[in-house]
């Protein structure tokens, strides 16, 4: 097993249809903190009990206070070096999907074509009842407006964004694609992901189990380390950059 950007490089160039499967940690050199790393949000909040559905729909106020500033807070980053690595690597035909559990949009606005985000994402404002949409900034200023800090639709329930919380079902059509590209990679590039979150912990063994090789950049142990022919337990950001530095000099 190798543990250098050269060796992760060299396994890119032979890819023919290489996926990269990313999670929190790809964000948090963005400054947005991951789940389960020290200082984390688990250390501060719950995010079973406040980003629930149960939550949303029992007390949308406290749901509201938990969801709003992240809104804010997630939109003023910006894409990092390693969001900005897997974009080029989809720019130069060796990336073909990019499969994301992050809701924060970050891969898209370095320049990811084909992304699939399996959690959902900050794209949208919807009602749960009559399944009326609105813009995130509607979303928002319904939001700012309401004393209690709950957007409502015009039919009066409450609104949520487009972010699949716990409890909630996760989106058919994009655990699908995310199933299909895993099945069609010769190569995934798990970046910053403890891959304990299922289903997409299960997309690394659909590759083996097709023959196909794993590599692994995150910076605490996986289940599938032992498996991995490129394992590298350092920052997403630097080891992206040396890996495009080092495609350049082959
Ligand atoms: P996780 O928190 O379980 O794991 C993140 C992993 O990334 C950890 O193993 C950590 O060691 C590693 N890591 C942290 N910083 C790193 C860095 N700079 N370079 C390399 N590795 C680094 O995250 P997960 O596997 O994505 O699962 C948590 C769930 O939380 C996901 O469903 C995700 O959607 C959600 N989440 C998303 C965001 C976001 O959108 N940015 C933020 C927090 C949580």
């Amino acid at each position: 097993m190798s543990d250098s950007p050269a060796a992760l490089a060299a396994l890119l160039a032979e890819a023919e249809h290489a996926v990269v499967l990313t999670g929190a940690g790809i964000s948090t050199e963005s400054g947005i903190p991951d789940f389960r790393s020290a200082g984390g949000l688990w250390e501060t909040y719950d995010p079973m009990k406040v980003a629930s559905m149960g939550t949303f729909m029992d007390d949308p106020a406290l749901f509201w206070r938990f969801h709003r500033p992240r809104i804010d807070m997630l939109g003023a980053v910006d894409p990092n070096p390693a969001h900005q690595a897997v974009a080029e690597l989809e720019r130069r035909g060796i990336v073909k999907t990019v499969i994301t559990q992050n809701i924060d949009r970050l891969h898209s606005r370095a320049g990811s074509q084909e992304v699939v985000e399996v959690h959902g994402s900050l794209d949208r404002g919807y009602c749960l009842r009559c399944e009326h949409t609105v813009s995130m900034d509607e979303l928002c200023a319904r939001a700012d407006a309401a004393e209690d800090g709950v957007p409502r639709c015009d039919c009066g329930f409450q609104m949520k964004s487009g972010v699949v919380l716990f409890g909630e079902q996760l989106p058919m059509e994009a655990i699908e694609a995310a199933y299909d590209a895993a099945e069609r990679a010769d190569v995934m590039l798990v970046i910053g992901s403890s891959l304990q979150v299922t289903p997409v912990s299960q997309l690394p063994g659909v590759v083996l189990a097709r023959g196909g090789r794993l590599a692994i950049l995150t910076e605490s142990e996986t289940d599938y380390d032992h498996r991995c022919t490129v394992r590298i337990h350092h920052k997403a950001g630097p080891t992206m950059q040396a890996v495009l530095a080092a495609l350049k000099a082959a």
